[in-house]
């Protein structure tokens, strides 16, 4: 059973030079409870592919359908409540501390201290994010996607500014957290060795999505 489909999903973006067309005629299932890892080379398309998952950008053609059915203006409502999202970047307030930080997506504070304690990062609640190492706020904002127990993961390129060993750390945390909560994820990232920790994998080579 899937989680997410994609049918036909075309993208262009629109220049001052000219309409680039980024993605073509894709078609994409996410399965429940399935690790899928998305890799390929910088400006192959992988950010405009995950956006349109998250509903954070809209395609020019085709149809999405979340749980069998057609996602349109209802997209924010899953993004707030299904959909976690990890950046390349923290996003992390400065002036908040961890807790804070958190709070701004989920409220329950005894739902934050459960995920920080999963995470193993109990420690690091009243710190702010200049006193955390790029691995810890990445761990942060892992915990900080998961808290509202959303049913898909979505991580776009979550490892680029971390050395080999933090990156390591991270895509592992994100994906035995995924087969513990039941989540699906997708995970982006130029770096193939993680290839195989994933359940599937797929490349984007010419405006086309490739199972690899
Ligand atoms: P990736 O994540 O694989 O590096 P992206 O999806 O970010 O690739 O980008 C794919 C292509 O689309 C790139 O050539 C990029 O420059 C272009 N692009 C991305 N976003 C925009 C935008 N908002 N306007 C114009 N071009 C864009
Ligand atoms: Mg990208």
């Amino acid at each position: 059973m899937n989680l997410i489909e994609l049918k036909k999903i075309s993208k262009s973006y629109k220049t001052n030079i000219g309409s680039f067309e980024i993605l073509k005629n894709i078609n994409f299932k996410i399965d429940k409870k399935k690790s899928i890892f998305l890799f390929g080379p910088s400006g192959c398309g992988k950010s405009t592919l995950l956006n349109i998952i998250t509903g954070l950008d809209v395609p020019d053609k085709g149809s999405i359908l979340y749980e069998g059915k057609a996602v349109k203006e209802n997209h924010m409502e899953l993004l707030k409540k299904d959909i976690g999202i990890i950046f390349q970047d923290h996003y992390l307030i400065s002036e908040l501390n961890v807790i804070d930080n958190i709070k701004l997506k989920h409220q329950n504070i005894s739902e934050i201290n459960e995920i920080l304690n999963y995470f193993k990062i109990d420690d690091l609640k009243l710190k702010f994010p200049n006193q955390l190492s790029n691995g810890q706020k990445q761990r942060v904002c892992v915990a900080r996607a998961m808290v509202s127990r959303p049913k898909l993961l979505i991580a776009d390129e979550p490892t680029s500014y971390l050395d080999r060993e933090n990156a390591d750390l991270v895509i592992n945390l994100i994906l035995d957290a995924c087969k513990n909560f039941d989540l699906s994820t997708v995970i982006a990232s130029h770096d193939i060795s993680f290839k195989s920790n994933f359940d599937y994998s797929y490349t984007i080579e010419s405006n086309s999505l490739i199972k690899c």
